[in-house]
């Protein structure tokens, strides 16, 4: 049994029921190196493996081949085990014969959003700034459906250390639908040593530099700050 399991954003406070039940049921447990590292203390008898960045198609043909061995298996991705984890990959590199479950956690998004307040109260959108599987022709594409369908709109990976660029280009595409003043926020390393977050307008987000560890939340044209707090009225009348 393979179990892709999403751990939350960071403590194990954050996890699932279901996430904890696979993580103790498991006789193997793998995962991308920083992930998996802090397991070892909790769950000190477990045969462990990871693998660092871009390894992830030899981390999940790695679960799949101990699972085939008979081992209870868990494969562990920050967040949830679908958005920008290994999810999908594995059920690509699966045969019909393996026996693969997901266990969803709590993706950064949600984690972000609540620490701000509540501005993803509805449809919103959640976009990588990523080009390492996503061409960035794509990437603006769909910045500009969430601009034009006005989204709130979640930004994971909003730099990297060879693209610091793509968080100002992304704001930059959104200031094209939206007022400077739109309200966003930034959470970096949610449920992890260091959390901090920050509310700021729109203009003053396209000129930051953030890192890979941050979550940014843009609001949309309805999306308010109260009380020191993000929230998109749903539309109630009060
Ligand atoms: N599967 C994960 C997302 C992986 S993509 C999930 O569902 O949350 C990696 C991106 O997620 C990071 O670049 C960052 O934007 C966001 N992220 C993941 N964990 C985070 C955390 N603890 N704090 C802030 N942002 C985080």
């Amino acid at each position: 049994m393979l179990s892709i399991v999403g751990l939350g954003p960071g403590a194990a406070s954050g996890r699932t029921l279901e996430a904890q039940r696979a993580l103790e049921e498991a006789q193997v447990i793998g995962g991308y190196t920083p992930y998996v590292e802090p397991l070892r203390a909790e769950l000190p008898d477990r045969e462990f493996f990871s693998t660092g960045m871009r390894g992830e198609t030899e981390r999940c043909r790695r679960a799949l081949q101990l699972s085939r061995e008979g081992k209870a298996v868990a494969l562990c991705c920050s967040g949830d085990a679908q958005v920008y984890g290994m999810a999908s990959l594995v059920l690509e590199l699966a045969t019909g014969q393996d026996d693969v479950r997901i266990i969803p956690g709590v993706t950064a998004a949600l984690s972000a959003a609540a620490l701000l307040g509540a501005p993803l109260s509805g449809d919103f959108a959640v976009i990588s700034l990523s080009d390492l599987l996503t061409p960035w022709e794509k990437i603006e594409r769909r910045l500009h459906g969430a601009g034009a369908g006005d989204f709130p709109v979640a930004l994971y990976n909003p730099a990297s250390r060879t693209r610091t660029d793509r968080l100002s280009r992304a704001c930059g595409i959104l200031l094209s639908y939206r007022s400077p003043e739109t309200p966003c926020g930034i959470v970096r390393c949610i449920a992890r040593e260091g959390q901090r977050q920050e509310i700021l307008p729109l203009e003053a987000l396209a000129v930051r530099q953030l890192d890979m560890l941050t979550t940014v939340v843009i609001g949309s044209s309805e999306t308010v700050e109260k009380d020191g707090r993000l929230l998109t009225p749903r539309g109630y009348r009060l």
